[in-house]
């Protein structure tokens, strides 16, 4: 079963014909690194984009949307959307760890990379795990358990079978 992301794209990309997305109505838009100031200082950034850091980050928009979840690039442009309700509410350390799960897809579409390739079951696809990866390496390294790291990976939407498999794509113990 495809990731919520995968959805969310494909409902937006419904809404990008019609005269007016309904769904983008008092979603705000702002740079990057207005809202995540000094993110292009941050070394698991700079080891996605290396010395294109700041040049990527000052270009990169993010909105932040009404929508439930938690956030996604789009597809189209390569932009990060994230959910004001998590942005709010959510772990921050989560927060962080997710941006950098989303920079990991923003590089990606800038590769001409299909985010949301249909062939492929979202635990399975070689863009997610990349991604996931990347995270969970900065996870470990902010001092995360092996428990804390799949408590993170875990979400609502995700079966067990799925969780399992993404476990094992990402090499985490079971312990
Ligand atoms: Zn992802």
């Amino acid at each position: 079963m495809p990731g919520i992301d995968y959805y969310l794209f494909r409902i937006m990309r419904i809404f990008n014909y019609l005269p007016v997305n309904p769904l983008s109505i008092g979603n705000q838009k702002k740079m990057f690194l207005e809202y995540f100031k000094d993110f292009d200082k941050i070394p698991a950034a700079r080891g996605i984009f290396g010395n294109k850091t700041t040049e990527v980050l000052s270009k990169l928009t993010v909105e932040l949307s009404w929508l439930n979840g938690y956030m996604y690039v789009d597809g189209n442009d390569g932009h990060i959307v994230i959910s004001r309700s998590y942005l709010n509410s959510g772990n921050r350390t989560e927060i962080y760890l997710d941006l950098i799960h989303e920079l990991c897809h923003v590089k990606q579409f800038m590769e001409g990379k299909e985010l949301f390739d249909p062939r492929y079951a979202y635990v399975n696809r070689p863009t997610e795990i990349e991604a996931y990866r990347y995270c969970t390496k900065e996870a470990r390294r902010l001092g995360f358990s092996e428990e804390r790291i799949r408590r993170y990976l875990r979400t609502e939407w995700m079966s067990d079978r799925d969780f399992e498999q993404l476990v094992k794509s990402v090499n985490i113990s079971n312990t």
